[in-house]
């Protein structure tokens, strides 16, 4: 355990789909429907020959997507403060959302180091939302599939100078 990444953004991003890859054990519940998973979990990550400690911010599922409910903000800000590096992600399918805009700031202040990731990115359909990316103004975004598994080997790039 060299590091620890947290893993934030709004619901339905994919960010328990990213755990699990990392993870490699069901440990976060993956679903379509709001209210499923929960709070934070943590596990242990692997990525290669990286070995760190995973933060996934479950228990967003029940905040609508135009606010940031109180709730979001605190679990996001705790994960923030537990994390050496944070994965702040984004549907690149979607484009870039009021809410993701205000995770946005919550980071700039806040985090340590940001890795921002357009996720869904497998296909054409994400490249609008990946130049969208770009005005977050947390540099340039890791075109990601953790769904598929595209990007991890440029994720373990990013990940490999903090071990
Ligand atoms: P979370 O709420 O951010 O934890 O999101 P989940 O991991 O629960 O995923 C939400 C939905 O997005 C699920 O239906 C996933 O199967 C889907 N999903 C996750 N990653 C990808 C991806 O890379 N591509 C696509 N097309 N769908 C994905
Ligand atoms: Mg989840």
């Amino acid at each position: 355990m060299t590091f620890s990444l947290a893993i934030v953004g709004r619901p339905n991003v994919g960010k328990s789909t990213l755990f699990n890859r990392l993870v490699g054990r069901r440990l976060a519940l993956v679903d379509d429907q709001p209210g499923v998973t929960r709070d934070l979990r943590e596990g242990e990550g692997k990525l290669g020959d990286l070995r760190f400690t995973v933060i996934d911010t479950a228990g967003l599922e029940d905040a609508t997507d135009d606010s940031l409910p109180g709730r979001m903000r605190r679990l996001t800000e705790r994960a923030v403060d537990m994390a050496d590096v944070c994965l702040f992600m984004i549907d690149a399918r979607t484009g870039v959302t009021p809410t993701d805009e205000i995770f946005a700031e919550i980071l700039r202040k806040r985090a340590k180091h940001v890795i921002l990731a357009a996720n869904k990115a497998e296909g054409a359909a994400a490249d609008a939302g990946i130049l969208e990316a770009y005005a977050l103004g947390l540099g340039e975004p890791l075109r990601l599939s953790a769904e598929h598994g595209e990007g991890m080997p440029d994720l373990y790039t990013m990940l490999q100078p903090l071990a």
